[in-house]
C-alpha cells in the first residue's frame, strides 16, 4: 500500500479529492508529490489539520496538494468556515512544517540542506545530492528510483 493510500484510509475527509472529473480543484489524484523523506513532516501536517477539523466541527477542510516546490514542503489544503485562531494557528504550523523540510532531505528524511543545482531547488542531503548528480536521467525519473514507489 502507498503512503498515500494508508494516509487516505487514515483520514478520508481530509484527503477526499473530486475525482477525475476536477483535477483543477485537487491535486491529490498523483498523491504526494514530493519524496519519502517528508513523509513525518506530512503526518505532521495531516494531524495538524485533523485536529483542526475535530475542534471547529462547522469546518470543511480538505487537502488540496502537497507537492516540492522550489525546494520546500509545500500543503495547499481549502480551510471554510474554520475560526480565526484555529485557522491561524494550523497556517502557522503548515508554514513552519515547510520551513523545517528546508533542513530535511527530500528522500532519505535525514539531515539536509535547500541547495540549487543544476537549475532545481532541492533540500538533499550530501548522498543524496551526489546521487542525484551522478544520476544519469531526468529528475522525475531519480524521484521515482529514490522514492521505491512513494
Ligand atoms: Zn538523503
Amino acid at each position: 500500500m502507498s503512503a498515500f493510500i494508508e494516509r487516505q484510509r487514515r483520514y478520508p475527509d481530509l484527503l477526499a479529492y473530486p475525482g477525475w472529473d476536477d483535477l483543477m480543484h485537487s491535486q491529490l489524484a498523483w498523491g504526494f508529490d514530493c519524496g519519502p523523506g517528508w513523509l513525518p513532516l506530512i503526518d505532521i501536517a495531516l494531524a495538524t489539520l485533523n485536529w483542526g477539523s475535530q475542534h471547529a466541527p462547522t469546518a470543511t477542510i480538505h487537502v488540496r496538494q502537497v507537492k516540492e516546490k522550489f525546494g520546500r514542503l509545500t500543503i495547499y489544503a481549502d480551510l471554510s468556515n474554520v475560526p480565526p485562531p484555529v485557522r491561524d494557528g494550523i497556517l502557522s504550523i503548515l508554514s513552519h512544517l515547510a520551513d523545517l523540510s528546508t533542513y530535511t532531505c527530500e528522500q532519505c528524511g535525514q539531515a539536509g540542506a535547500l541547495r540549487s543545482t543544476g537549475g532545481w531547488w532541492q533540500t538533499l542531503c550530501d548522498a543524496c545530492e551526489t546521487a542525484w548528480q551522478t544520476a544519469d536521467e531526468p529528475l522525475s525519473q531519480f524521484r521515482i528510483r529514490l522514492g521505491r514507489e512513494f
